[in-house]
């Protein structure tokens, strides 16, 4: 068990699968380069928290909720957490009391990402992570979420099944061990999620990561100040990270 002293940001998580080093740089250097995309994600993160709740027929929808657990030591905002009301049948346990209305409600946290409907790892261990605290704080199962994206308008359902659950979890003592040790990772030489990321810029992987040789770091060198190179940064419109 943590103290909540000891709580670290549930939004970490997706960074830290993502990529470590990405994770230091930005919750531990508190480094972080905005394009078009993270801008766009900010409002759609905004939009999803301001609208307060509502109702649509058998299901409740809160939003911005404050959400912890002692447990992972985590603690973070929800962009929204539905509440869909028990079928007949369904035992009681399943299912929590709200306020004001009767029957009993399952949650079913739904985290708002930019971008086309696609499958992401990273997202999905941060939802998982929104679950388990849905599950300490209420003491009910949290079986299914969804991640819900922009662009395509579409949501993409997740089974918050017992492989989720250990790679959450395990990426929770990671993120903690991060913070405890305080050491920024070399970069890793993933290109394609380098390509992917906002951070690229000033992450600078090609001069930062492990094993690069005398050779290739000459190679890069010479051609990066070769005629026709700007040495702009590279954004991604696609990232939200
Ligand atoms: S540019 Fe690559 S190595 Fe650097 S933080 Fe982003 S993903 Fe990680």
């Amino acid at each position: 068990m943590y103290d909540e002293d000891d709580l670290l940001p549930l939004s970490a998580l997706q960074h830290l699968m993502f990529c470590r080093r990405r994770a230091a740089l930005v919750h531990l250097e508190h480094v972080w380069d905005e394009n078009v995309a993270t801008v766009e994600g900010h409002h759609l993160h905004d939009s999803a928290h301001d609208a307060g709740t509502e109702s649509r027929g058998d299901v409740r929808i809160a939003r911005g909720l404050m959400l912890r657990s002692l447990r992972h030591g985590l603690s973070g905002k929800t962009d929204v957490v539905e509440f869909h009301l028990l079928a007949a049948g369904e035992p009681e346990a399943s299912g929590v009391v709200l306020p004001g209305v009767s029957g009993r409600w399952r949650p079913y946290p739904v985290e708002y990402k930019r971008g086309r409907k696609r499958r992401e790892h990273s997202y999905e261990v941060q939802l998982c992570a929104q679950a388990l605290c849905l599950e300490e704080m209420l003491g009910v199962a949290v079986p299914e979420g969804a991640l819900y994206y922009g662009k395509s308008g579409r949501r993409q359902v997740v089974n918050l099944d017992e492989q989720l659950r250990r790679t959450t979890e395990m990426a929770a003592v990671r993120l903690h061990e991060l913070f405890r040790d305080r050491v920024t990772p070399r970069a890793d030489h993933h290109r394609n999620k380098c390509r992917q990321c906002s951070l690229v810029g000033l992450c600078l992987p090609e001069r930062t990561g492990k094993s690069l040789s005398v050779e290739a770091y000459l190679v890069r060198a010479s051609r990066d100040s070769g005629p026709g190179h700007s040495g702009d940064r590279r954004v991604n419109g696609e990232d939200d990270r």
